[in-house]
């Protein structure tokens, strides 16, 4: 399918909204195993990306991500804007014009390495890759209802963050007390998703 430019700009501005809206949980959630920043660092970076939502949506959506990528970086801050700013451009540089579901599951493949280099992270740290491993896997699979099944699946796997114990990034400090709270970025992750999920089923 090739997404139109309609379509571009709800995806955009939808997960911008849904992220901005929950600022306040994020960074509850930050303050609970961070420092507290979560949420207005993905506030301030996805406000920035509302301002340029005309020139994204004039773009294919490839192009649209990496620019997504590049204004989250400059504007985030903290572990997370590099990290999702890496996220939305390898994604957006590996994205063909006219993608398939396969090609959009090697395309969000390729960008969780790109994350995992970058974080020197992986799965099952307490992080946003133990929301979008998940979420890759179910997309792989494909299948009936998935947009339901992605959004099922990120809720669930951010959930699954609680009991975990974080070993990279802030909350890896507190060791053992990180255990118990729902990684932010894992969260935010999963709001990206269940966004997605929406707009593919034209709920957004
Ligand atoms: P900071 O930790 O610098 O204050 P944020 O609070 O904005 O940055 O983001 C924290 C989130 O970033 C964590 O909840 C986690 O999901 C993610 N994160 C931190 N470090 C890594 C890493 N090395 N790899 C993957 N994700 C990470
Ligand atoms: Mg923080």
């Amino acid at each position: 399918m090739t997404v139109d430019s309609r379509t571009t700009r709800e995806l955009i501005e939808t997960v911008a909204r849904r992220v901005i809206a929950s600022a306040e949980e994020l960074t509850d959630l930050d303050r609970a195993i961070g420092d507290g920043d979560h949420g207005i660092n993905m506030q301030r970076g996805f406000e920035a990306v509302l301002t340029q939502l005309d020139q994204l949506a004039a773009q294919r959506l490839g192009n649209a991500l990496k620019g997504v990528g590049t204004t989250l970086v400059l504007k985030v801050g903290g572990a997370s804007g590099p990290l999702y700013g890496t996220l939305f451009m390898a994604l957006g540089k590996a994205l063909p014009d006219d993608v398939t579901r396969e090609q959009l599951a090697d395309a969000l493949a390729l960008a969780l390495d790109a994350v995992k280099a970058r974080g020197k992270s992986d799965i099952g740290q307490k992080t946003m890759l133990d929301v979008l491993g998940p979420v890759l896997a179910v997309l792989r699979e494909g299948g009936d209802d998935l947009p339901a099944r992605l959004r099922a699946t990120a809720a669930a796997a951010a959930s699954a963050t609680v009991p975990m114990k974080a070993i990279r990034g802030r909350a890896s400090f507190l060791g053992e007390r990180s255990i118990g709270h729902m990684d932010p970025g894992a969260r935010s992750s999963a709001l990206m998703i269940e966004a997605v999920a929406d707009v593919m089923e034209g709920r957004a």
